[in-house]
């Protein structure tokens, strides 16, 4: 017989007819399901009855022993007897289940065993049954045979197998029949069958079910395993499943291969030898630094987790999954999952890592790896009694460049820049770059001050070296802002905002130089910060005015043109030198908006002048690379109706750090205009003479660092003013010399044969009404006016220092500086005659005497002369107006 069942597979809803076995069905025949396990557990648990079972078989033997004596039926022994056999067999039951051979049986094994049991059992109960219904002598045997049937069968139906049942049945009926009479065993019969029979059917329904579920399973799992194998042939993924013991059972082929061992040596083989130690397994971090051995012996499940394969010579990793297989009891029986090769993810993780950290153009370290550095460099300096040093960096003049010769020489910079950094700063500390132009270099445990200020000073120096990029020469500068933790800040920020504004307090104090933070300088930057904010409106309100500057003939001291100088009257901070505001207006972008203001409003101004007298207009390079910027000249000439020859373009040397094609075609665009060029300057920067044999200036502007001293005997600045006339003279260029101030820097810059001087000597810059009425003369010739020997030269500029006497460091302003001395601004004077040193940022310290004090000012004497080219060497500060 057997059971054909229709099932339905539920993914695809196809039907497939399933034969059921009736063998299986009855238990008879190896049937390591669910079902089976979970009747050998119950029965297990059942089985503890099994000693009161005897107990009352002993009580029911005595007691049945005891009649039988009192009545002297010794005949009946034999019902004591298949009793006591009862109780034997109870008690071999309860022994052979619990047994070690019973464990080692299979369980259809177990279940046969149980079956032949279950007929002896059945057997005797039915023939002391009988015995006990036909004999009104014998009611104590089946008053004991019927407890004892009741028991056994809520035994057996407890956790059975229809196959015990029947067992019970047929023994218990063959007995029955045979020994007792017909119609008491028909009575007895359909008792005992209308008890069975119902259980039997309920339990073989339930099996049936349960057979069933599992032959669907069987089919649609065949289909999951089509799946899976082709799953495992596309070599992506592979399965693995391990016993209780986290002993392999399964492993896809791919896995296999990976070994190269065959598949019976590497099945059993725990799983854990098949990956590397927890401490190798850096991706194990990722997961709160717990091993695959914490999980599998946790019996956790766990999902995509890194693991390195442990196979020799090779750097395998895998991803692995797996949970543990708990079956239908609750029971552990292992783990299954699956894996995958995470070797190449792994390496381009490991890669996106890496350029996560650094910087894609340089290869430095980018700001996130650096402030990670710095904050354990200040988690050390906390610890132990070290410092550490933060430089950030800002590469002067490089937008110029980016702007005039484009990204691709500006990123070709960059790139020489990190080298030279890496170069100086070696194995001292860490180089990277925070974006744009700013680099920084952490010291994890800073020297000496002096010799953070040597690193520093050397930075600067290799920085300024000229470069090569793309056939281009370009020349930049830097300045470098220092805090050194934990004192200047404790945390990255703190210490990052500290190095930032002594960054932009050496921005501000002409660049090319490095600070060192210091407390004064927060109230600084918000000054700073305030003027960028008040530029932005000063255009509209009409803050900005011209003066403008006679430039006087050497020979006639006529006025033969002014330079247009830009003053901007701030409504609450007074006068603002374009020293300070032009360089911001730069930084802002708001530099060609005011640049084309003052372009136009030049040319009108000079419109009303004689013709003979010219109007001299500064261009910032900024304005110089824009390409509209001839449009906007044009547009000033047309307006004003000014003559073109009559404007003058003073252009500083910085628009040459791009000897491009774009310099080339800017010059000559506003050479066709019509304008003359002026090259400003002339000495403080660049001062890379081959652009002058190429370019079309109409006349050099020597800067006023080199009239001033040049009058000091033994001074060379005469000498280099000489070459300069005698270099524009054979290019057919005009000269003037700025700044001169003495008779006998006058005198002076005569006899070396300028053709022009513009200077306090003639004139300071005047307002546009004080020139009109100075050019209304007849000849226009100009008295000069000053003393007749220099003094020590003074250079005016606006620089913070500090001022150190009697263990203080008090924040001063320095207004101007000689040779000799220095003149400062300070809140709170000093008594005259105090020796103090003065700090303003070179390596060492100056040693003064103070000489006078008034009005919140105050002259102090060098002990020795100084070199004041130092100061100017990098023009720290353009001349502040008088
Ligand atoms: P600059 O073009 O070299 O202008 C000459 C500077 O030297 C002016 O300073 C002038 O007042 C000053 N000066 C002239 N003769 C003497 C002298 O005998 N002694 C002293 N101590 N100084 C003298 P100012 O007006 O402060 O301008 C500073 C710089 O600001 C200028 O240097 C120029 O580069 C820039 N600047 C001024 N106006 C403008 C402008 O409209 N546009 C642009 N882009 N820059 C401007
Ligand atoms: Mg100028
Ligand atoms: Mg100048």
């Amino acid at each position: 017989m057997k059971f054909i069942e229709k099932v339905r597979d539920s993914r695809s809803n196809e039907a497939v007819e399933l034969e059921l076995p009736t063998l299986a069905i009855l238990g008879l025949v190896d049937r390591d399901d669910a079902a089976t396990s979970e009747f050998l557990v119950s029965l297990k648990k059942s089985i503890n009855v099994l000693p009161a079972l005897a107990l009352s078989l002993a009580i029911g033997v005595g007691l049945i022993t005891f009649i039988e004596y009192q009545a002297g039926l010794w005949s009946r022994i034999a019902d004591v007897g298949a009793l006591t056999a009862l109780a034997i067999l109870a008690l071999v039951m309860f022994a052979g289940l619990k047994s070690k051979i019973a464990f080692k049986m299979s369980p259809a094994r177990r279940v046969n065993a149980l079956f032949l049991l279950s007929i002896i059992v059945g057997g005797a109960l039915g023939y002391c049954l009988a015995s006990g219904l036909t004999s009104a002598e014998r009611i104590p045997d089946g008053i004991n045979a019927i407890i004892l049937a009741i028991m056994l069968v809520s035994l057996v139906a407890n956790g059975a197998l229809p196959i015990l049942q029947l067992g019970l049945l047929i023994g218990f009926s063959a007995c029955f029949f045979l020994s007792g009479s017909l119609s008491a065993s028909a009575a007895f019969g359909a008792f005992a069958l209308s008890g069975l029979v119902p259980i039997l059917v309920s339990r073989v329904m339930t099996d049936r079910a349960e057979i069933k579920r599992a032959a669907q399973e069987r089919v649609e799992s065949s289909k999951t395993s089509a799946l899976i194998t082709m799953f495992e042939e596309s070599d992506r993924i592979w399965f693995w499943e391990t016993d209780r013991n986290g002993r392999l059972t399964y492993a896809s082929p791919k896995l296999l291969a990976s070994f190269n061992k065959p598949k019976e040596q590497l099945l059993g083989t725990p799983l854990t030898d098949l990956i590397e130690s927890g401490d190798d397994q850096q991706g194990a971090s990722a997961k709160g630094d717990r091993t695959i051995t914490f999980y599998l012996s946790n019996r956790l499940g766990f999902s995509d987790f890194p693991v390195r394969a442990a196979i020799a010579g090779s750097d395998q990793w895998w991803s692995m999954t797996g949970r543990p297989i708990i079956d239908s009891l609750g029971q552990f029986r292992g783990f299954r999952g699956n894996g995958s090769d995470f070797t190449e993810k792994r390496r381009s993780e490991a890669e996106i890592n890496r350029l996560a950290r650094s910087d894609s153009l340089t290869g430095l370290p980018n700001r996130s790896l650096m402030i990670q550095t710095l904050e354990q460099s200040l988690a050390n300096a906390k610890v132990n009694p070290v410092s550490c040093a933060l430089m950030l960096l800002d590469l002067d003049r490089f937008k110029i460049v980016n702007d005039t010769l484009g990204h691709p020489v500006g990123d070709g910079l960059l790139k020489l820049v990190a080298k030279r950094l890496e170069k100086v700063v070696g194995s001292a500390g860490r180089v990277g770059r925070l974006g744009g132009d700013e680099f920084t270099v952490v010291l994890p445990v800073a020297p000496a001050k002096t010799d953070i200020a040597d690193i520093g000073a050397a930075i600067i120096h290799q920085l300024s070296q000229p470069y090569m990029v793309d056939g281009s020469n370009i020349v930049i500068g830097a300045s470098i802002g220092i805090a050194i933790g934990p004192n200047d800040g404790d945390t990255a920020d703190s210490i990052m905002r500290s190095a930032d504004l002594a960054l932009y307090v050496a921005k501000a104090d002409g660049r090319g130089i490095q600070k060192f933070f210091d407390p004064s300088m927060r109230f600084e930057a918000e000054e700073r910060r305030t003027i960028e904010a008040d530029l932005r409106s000063a255009l509209n309100k009409g803050d900005f005015s011209l003066v403008y500057q006679p430039v006087v003939c050497s020979t006639s001291e006529r006025i033969v043109g002014c330079e247009a100088l830009m003053r901007w009257m701030h409504p609450t901070r007074g006068p603002i030198s374009p020293a300070v505001f032009i360089p911001i207006a730069e930084e802002v972008g708001l530099i060609q908006k005011i640049g084309d203001w003052a372009l136009r409003e030049a040319c009108l101004e000079a419109a009303k002048w004689p013709a003979h007298v010219s109007i001299a207009v500064n261009v910032s390079p900024v304005q110089f690379s824009d390409p509209t910027f001839p449009s906007s000249v044009m547009n000033a000439l047309a307006q004003s109706q000014l003559e073109p020859g009559r404007l003058e373009l003073e252009i500083t040397e910085t628009v040459f750090l791009n000897e491009g094609e774009d310099t080339d075609a800017m010059l000559s665009n506003l050479k066709s205009i019509g304008v003359r060029l002026a090259l400003d300057d002339f000495g403080t920067g660049y001062s890379a003479l081959g652009y002058l044999r190429k370019a079309p200036f109409d006349k050099i502007k020597i800067d006023r660092s080199f009239v001033a001293g040049a009058t000091v005997p033994g001074n060379r600045n005469a000498a280099i003013i000489k070459s300069v006339v005698s270099l524009a003279e054979s290019l057919g260029m005009d000269t003037t010399a700025e700044g001169a101030e003495t008779m006998d820097e006058l005198e002076l810059i005569r006899s070396l044969g300028c053709s022009h001087i513009q200077g306090y000597i003639f004139s300071k810059p005047l307002s546009a009404a004080e020139i009109e009425y100075e050019l209304g003369g007849i000849d226009n010739i100009v008295q000069v006016n000053g003393f007749q020997h220099s003094r020590a030269a003074r250079i005016s500029m606006l620089r913070t220092a500090n001022l150190k006497h009697g263990g203080y460091s008090v924040p001063v302003r320095i207004r101007n500086v000689s040779t000799t001395g220095v003149q400062i601004e300070i809140s709170n004077p000093i008594p005259v005659g105090t020796s103090v040193s003065l700090d303003i940022g070179l390596r060492t310290e100056l040693l003064c005497t103070a000489q006078w004090a008034a009005g919140g000012r105050m002259g102090l004497s060098f002990n020795g002369p100084i070199d004041v080219t130092l100061l100017t060497a990098q023009k720290p500060t353009r001349s502040e107006a008088a």
